[in-house]
C-alpha cells in the first residue's frame, strides 16, 4: 500500500460521506481500490446514509438505467454517416431527448457534446447539422449563437423556432441588403444578401 500523508488521510475523513471511493479516488490521484484499503486500514466510518445512497449509485440496476442506449440510423444527409437515435430515454415538448447527470437535467445532444468537446460557454445553442433532434452522434453537432440558430433553420425550412411558434415565409424580410428573420417578436439580422 501506498505512503498516505496526513493532508490525504484527512480529506478522506472530512469528505467520505460526501464523495464515493471512485470520486475520491479522481481528486487524490490514486484508485478506487486504495480507497477501499485506506478506509478499512484506518476504519474511517461512513454514515449509514452515505452507504446506502453510494450502494444504490453502483447497483447493476441503477447502471442500467443511468445508462444512455442508441440504434444507428443512416442520416438523411447521407454523407454525414449514422444518426444515433437515442432509445433509452425519453424526449421533451421540443423533440429533445432529456438526461439528469449530477442533480442537473441536461438535453442529451448538449450533454453529448460537452462530453466530446468540452464545455459550451453560455448563450450558446448545440446545433444538428442533421436536423434530427433526437440524434446525439457528437459528429452531428455543432456550436452556434441565435442568429447561427435562426440562419440554420431557415435554410433547413425547419418551420419552427424554440419559441414554439410557427415560423411563415412572412417573418423573413430583406432590409437594407440584410436578411431578417423574426424571433420572438424582434427582428434578427441573419445573413448578408450578396450582389
Ligand atoms: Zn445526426
Amino acid at each position: 500500500m501506498k505512503k498516505w500523508i496526513k493532508e490525504e488521510l484527512d480529506f478522506i475523513r472530512k469528505n467520505c460521506n460526501e464523495l464515493d471511493n471512485v470520486q475520491l479516488a479522481k481528486v487524490l490521484n490514486s484508485n478506487s481500490n486504495s480507497i477501499k484499503c485506506v478506509i478499512r486500514f484506518y476504519s474511517i466510518k461512513r454514515s449509514k446514509e452515505a452507504l446506502k445512497k453510494f450502494r444504490l449509485l453502483h447497483s447493476k440496476k441503477e447502471k442500467l438505467k443511468r445508462q444512455i442506449r442508441y440504434k444507428k440510423v443512416k442520416c438523411q444527409y447521407p454523407e454525414l454517416g449514422y444518426c444515433w437515435i437515442c432509445t433509452s430515454h425519453n424526449k421533451d415538448s421540443q423533440g429533445y431527448i432529456q438526461v439528469i447527470r449530477h442533480k442537473k437535467q441536461y438535453q442529451m445532444h448538449r450533454y453529448s457534446y460537452e462530453k466530446k468537446y468540452g464545455f459550451i460557454p453560455k448563450g450558446l445553442f448545440v446545433l444538428h447539422k442533421c436536423d434530427t433532434p433526437k440524434c446525439i452522434n457528437p459528429n452531428h453537432l455543432f456550436l452556434g449563437n441565435h442568429t447561427d440558430n435562426a440562419l440554420d433553420m431557415v435554410q433547413k425550412g425547419r418551420g419552427r423556432n424554440q419559441y414554439g411558434t410557427t415560423l411563415l415565409e412572412g417573418t423573413i424580410r430583406i432590409h437594407n441588403g440584410y436578411k431578417h428573420i423574426k424571433l420572438n417578436k424582434k427582428w434578427v439580422y441573419v445573413k448578408k444578401i450578396s450582389g
